[in-house]
């Protein structure tokens, strides 16, 4: 089993149901999972589109990376049916950020997730769960959380709303 992270965004349709309904489907492939806060932070590039919430997983697995990856993809895929009619295609993403300690650098996969050091509305939830964390450079997780603007983040809910 490795010990896993998985980052979650959604900016469309029924925002905290497609994330709560994520995690449901996480819960079929990753044990002992838990949740960070949700929070809500203001669309990066493009602003003239609805806020992001986020949150992030933790759990342990004992599917290879691709196999997590596929798992991913078609939990992304199957919230996505819904939406395809109704909201168009991007309704909910799932990143894997960290898979143990490993450093993976495929076509399909890179891990760790190459940006999640430089976005606070990932490094804030992985510090709820793992600040003490180290990632397989050396950084640690809640000193990486200090370099990053958190201004447009606000924590909307605690752990419990996936519960
Ligand atoms: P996105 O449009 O941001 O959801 O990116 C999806 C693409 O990123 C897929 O084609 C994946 O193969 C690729 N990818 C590379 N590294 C990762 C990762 N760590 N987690 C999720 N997808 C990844």
């Amino acid at each position: 089993m490795t010990n896993v992270f998985l980052g979650l965004g959604g900016n469309l349709g029924d925002r905290r149901e497609l994330m709560r309904s994520a995690v449901a489907e996480i819960r079929q492939v990753v044990d002992d999972v838990r949740v960070s806060s949700l929070y809500e932070s203001a669309a990066w590039g493009v602003t003239d589109q609805p806020a992001f919430l986020n949150a992030v997983v933790r759990g342990r697995t004992s599917l290879n990376p691709l196999d997590l990856l596929d798992a991913v993809q078609s939990i992304e895929n199957e919230l996505g049916r819904v939406r395809e009619q109704r909201w168009g295609p991007r309704l909910i993403d799932i990143d894997i950020l960290l898979y143990g300690a490993e450093v993976i650098d495929e076509p399909r996969l890179q891990v760790p997730h190459p940006y999640m050091t430089q976005r606070g509305f990932v490094l804030r939830p992985l510090a709820d769960l793992a600040a003490g964390l180290t990632l397989p450079d050396g950084s640690l997780v809640g000193e990486l959380l200090t370099t990053v603007n958190q201004s447009d983040l606000r924590r909307v809910e605690g752990p419990d709303w996936a519960d």
